[in-house]
């Protein structure tokens, strides 16, 4: 499965921005000192509709995931990983055995900069 080319939505640019300078950019609630994925829209413990952007560690634990097989391309594994700081995030794995798999694996954030869109961030073995 190709992920395609990504393209910033005007409400996720700091996530793009932070991508592109091998950064992991999320968003926090500095009141309630909670973390929340780049596409989240309000803090759910205040209200607060005016979340930061702040830098996250870039390690992850493995959640879940499947392996997609795409016609012609390389097969693809989609995983669902969890942050350090909390959050869940969708990202492709790069560089792991679907074989070595395994819930709770330590993971860590590396960053592709493609010539055509956004750069994107997936995650290897830590
Ligand atoms: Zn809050």
């Amino acid at each position: 499965m190709e992920i395609g080319i990504l393209r910033r939505d005007g409400r996720t640019d700091p996530f793009f921005d932070g991508t592109a300078a091998d950064r992991l950019v999320i968003r926090r609630c500095e009141p309630c000192d909670r973390w929340y994925a780049p596409d989240q829209g309000a803090c759910p413990e205040c209200g607060s509709e005016d979340l930061a952007w702040a830098d996250a560690e870039g390690t992850a634990t493995l959640v879940t995931w499947t392996v997609a097989h795409g016609r012609g391309t390389e097969p693809a594994t989609l995983a669902l990983v969890e942050l350090a700081e909390g959050p869940w995030l969708h990202a492709r794995l790069d560089g792991l055995d679907p074989a070595d798999l395994r819930e709770g694996l330590p993971l860590r954030a590396t960053f592709v900069h493609p010539d055509e869109g956004e750069s994107y961030v997936l995650f290897k073995g830590a």
